[in-house]
Protein backbone atom coordinates (compact mmCIF):
# COMPACT_ATOMS: atom_id res chain seq x y z
CA UNK A 1 0.00 0.00 0.00
CA UNK A 2 1.00 3.26 -0.99
CA UNK A 3 1.35 6.43 1.24
CA UNK A 4 -1.14 7.86 -0.69
CA UNK A 5 -3.83 5.39 -0.60
CA UNK A 6 -3.34 5.33 3.51
CA UNK A 7 -3.94 8.90 3.34
CA UNK A 8 -6.61 8.55 1.08
CA UNK A 9 -8.08 5.85 3.23
CA UNK A 10 -8.08 7.88 6.31
CA UNK A 11 -9.72 11.01 4.64
CA UNK A 12 -12.74 8.75 3.79
CA UNK A 13 -12.99 7.17 7.04
CA UNK A 14 -13.05 11.49 8.66
CA UNK A 15 -15.94 11.69 6.03
CA UNK A 16 -17.76 8.06 7.00
CA UNK A 17 -17.45 8.91 10.51
CA UNK A 18 -19.23 12.64 10.38
CA UNK A 19 -22.19 11.50 8.39
CA UNK A 20 -22.09 8.72 11.27
CA UNK A 21 -22.52 11.08 14.08
CA UNK A 22 -24.58 13.75 11.69
CA UNK A 23 -27.20 11.31 11.51
CA UNK A 24 -26.65 10.25 15.42
CA UNK A 25 -26.98 13.88 16.32
CA UNK A 26 -30.07 14.15 13.72
CA UNK A 27 -32.79 12.69 15.47
CA UNK A 28 -32.17 15.23 19.20
CA UNK A 29 -35.49 16.97 19.75
CA UNK A 30 -35.13 20.66 19.70
CA UNK A 31 -38.86 21.57 21.33
CA UNK A 32 -41.29 19.61 23.51
CA UNK A 33 -45.00 20.68 22.73
CA UNK A 34 -47.54 19.66 25.14
CA UNK A 35 -51.23 19.28 23.68
CA UNK A 36 -54.60 18.97 25.06
CA UNK A 37 -57.63 17.77 23.45
CA UNK A 38 -55.53 18.02 20.31
CA UNK A 39 -54.43 21.89 20.62
CA UNK A 40 -51.13 23.46 21.43
CA UNK A 41 -50.91 24.90 24.77
CA UNK A 42 -47.15 25.15 25.27
CA UNK A 43 -43.97 24.97 23.61
CA UNK A 44 -40.66 24.17 25.68
CA UNK A 45 -37.03 24.48 24.73
CA UNK A 46 -35.59 20.80 25.63
CA UNK A 47 -32.27 22.86 26.44
CA UNK A 48 -33.61 24.66 29.33
CA UNK A 49 -34.74 22.71 32.90
CA UNK A 50 -38.22 24.03 33.62
CA UNK A 51 -40.41 22.37 35.55
CA UNK A 52 -44.37 23.72 34.49
CA UNK A 53 -47.82 23.04 35.82
CA UNK A 54 -50.61 22.34 32.97
CA UNK A 55 -53.78 22.80 34.16
CA UNK A 56 -56.09 20.51 32.43
CA UNK A 57 -59.94 20.10 32.05
CA UNK A 58 -62.03 19.79 35.28
CA UNK A 59 -59.69 20.90 37.86
CA UNK A 60 -56.38 18.18 37.10
CA UNK A 61 -53.31 18.86 36.39
CA UNK A 62 -50.06 17.61 35.47
CA UNK A 63 -46.46 18.79 36.29
CA UNK A 64 -44.23 18.71 32.85
CA UNK A 65 -40.31 18.55 34.29
CA UNK A 66 -37.29 19.37 31.86
CA UNK A 67 -33.77 18.15 32.50
CA UNK A 68 -30.75 17.76 31.02
CA UNK A 69 -32.40 17.41 27.66
CA UNK A 70 -34.87 14.82 28.91
CA UNK A 71 -38.77 15.68 29.30
CA UNK A 72 -40.95 13.73 32.11
CA UNK A 73 -44.50 13.86 33.77
CA UNK A 74 -43.02 13.98 37.14
CA UNK A 75 -46.60 14.45 38.59
CA UNK A 76 -50.12 14.07 37.84
CA UNK A 77 -53.41 13.60 39.28
CA UNK A 78 -55.05 11.05 36.77
CA UNK A 79 -56.26 7.88 37.16
CA UNK A 80 -54.00 5.39 35.46
CA UNK A 81 -50.91 7.65 36.45
CA UNK A 82 -49.43 5.93 33.05
CA UNK A 83 -47.74 9.26 32.13
CA UNK A 84 -46.23 9.67 35.40
CA UNK A 85 -44.73 5.93 35.46
CA UNK A 86 -43.74 6.82 31.45
CA UNK A 87 -40.11 6.88 31.07
CA UNK A 88 -37.93 9.96 30.13
CA UNK A 89 -38.55 11.45 26.75
CA UNK A 90 -35.18 12.55 24.76
CA UNK A 91 -35.82 12.07 21.43
CA UNK A 92 -37.69 14.01 18.00
CA UNK A 93 -41.00 12.06 18.09
CA UNK A 94 -40.73 11.02 21.46
CA UNK A 95 -44.07 11.15 23.21
CA UNK A 96 -45.54 10.61 26.88
CA UNK A 97 -49.65 10.32 26.65
CA UNK A 98 -51.77 11.13 29.22
CA UNK A 99 -55.46 9.48 28.18
CA UNK A 100 -57.61 10.74 31.17
CA UNK A 101 -56.28 14.18 30.94
CA UNK A 102 -56.58 14.37 27.31
CA UNK A 103 -52.89 15.87 26.94
CA UNK A 104 -49.75 15.23 24.90
CA UNK A 105 -46.38 15.90 25.41
CA UNK A 106 -44.44 15.22 22.13
CA UNK A 107 -40.95 15.92 21.27
CA UNK A 108 -40.88 17.99 17.65
CA UNK A 109 -38.20 19.04 15.57
CA UNK A 110 -38.00 22.55 14.70
ZN1 LIG B 1 -51.77 10.73 33.37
Amino acid sequence: MKKGDIILLIILGIGTLSCVLFFLMKPKAVICVVYENGAERYRFSMDEDITQRIETEGGHYNILEIKDGKATVSEADCANQICVHSAPISKTGDSIICLPHKLSVILESE
